[in-house]
């Protein structure tokens, strides 16, 4: 969709640090993270709502979640889909946030970008 910011950020019109990508899923850093190392998944397929995108645009993007803990080193961490106004979405192109939330003794993996 020309002027969905996450269709920008996927067609690279945007910049953003991409951490994955595949033919239907994108994840890259909140651009306003929450914690360290706070990453969104997206499917590549427009919609602004979850009911919106068909399933096999979908399938991918929990373990592209799980791969992203395991990439940063998290056990502990937050998934998230704000679905609607009233849900606090404020970008309408589906996202499952990743909030990783780290303690002392595990860490964000060596080298990991964080902004
Ligand atoms: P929502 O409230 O819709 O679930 O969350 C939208 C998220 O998108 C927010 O956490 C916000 O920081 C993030 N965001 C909004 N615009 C951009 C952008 O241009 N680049 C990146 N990387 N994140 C963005």
């Amino acid at each position: 969709m020309a002027a969905c910011i996450f269709c920008k950020i996927i067609r690279g019109e945007i910049p953003s640090m991409k951490i994955f990508e595949s033919e239907k899923t994108l994840a890259f850093l909140d651009i306003g993270p929450i914690s360290k190392g706070h990453s969104l998944v997206i499917p590549k397929f427009h919609g602004a709502k979850l009911h919106d995108i068909p399933d096999e645009q979908l399938a991918e993007v929990l373990s592209v979640a799980k791969r992203i803990a395991i990439a940063q080193g998290v056990e502990d961490y937050n998934i998230l889909q704000n679905n609607g106004r009233i849900a606090h979405q404020v970008v309408d192109h589906v996202h499952f946030h990743m909030i990783p939330k780290p303690n002392e003794t595990e860490g964000l993996g060596i080298g990991w970008p964080t902004q």
